[in-house]
């Protein structure tokens, strides 16, 4: 499948989210790294948000909460074109009301490929990376369906 190029800019757009029981620590690595994330353009679903804009004093895009619409506010935005780097501490332990909306974020993120960090290391991992300050061309799969590989018979 071909490949296009669709630059992710200097100025990123972030979300992020944390299930309720990563709050903390989400929270904890955002006070961290708060000088890093003032430089870029912040999203979060609504609970989430909530907590970080008072905690953090920056702004935040504040979205749905996660079980009403956050997460699959963020997928659209990823499909968008308007974020392009998530992180997202989901509590893998604990069950989810909207399970599919997780899955189905996640797999935007991939079809997209934007960078995703799922847990704290990674999460440091990513926001050290030179990248964090530069353009970077992320590549993505030109997927089109034609009509005619449909095979409808007229
Ligand atoms: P919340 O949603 O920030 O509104 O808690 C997060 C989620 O559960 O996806």
């Amino acid at each position: 499948m071909p490949l296009t190029e669709i630059p992710l800019p200097k100025k990123k757009h972030i979300a992020l989210v944390a299930h309720d029981y990563k709050k903390k620590d989400l929270l904890e690595w955002c006070l961290f790294n708060k000088s890093t994330l003032a430089k870029h353009h912040l999203y979060a679903t609504g609970t989430t948000g909530s907590l970080l804009e008072e905690k953090l004093d920056l702004p935040f895009t504040k979205l749905k909460s996660g079980p009403l619409g956050g997460d699959q506010q963020i997928g659209a935005k990823i499909a968008e074109g308007e974020i392009e780097m998530l992180i997202f501490f989901w509590d893998p332990l604990q069950p989810q009301p909207h399970d599919p909306d997780v899955k189905a974020l996640l797999r935007l993120a991939q079809v997209w490929n934007i960078p995703v960090a799922n847990n704290r290391s990674t999460a440091d991992f990513l926001i050290s990376s030179p990248l964090m300050q530069e353009i970077y061309a992320r590549r993505v799969s030109v997927y089109e369906r034609k009509l005619q590989d449909l095979e409808i018979e007229e």
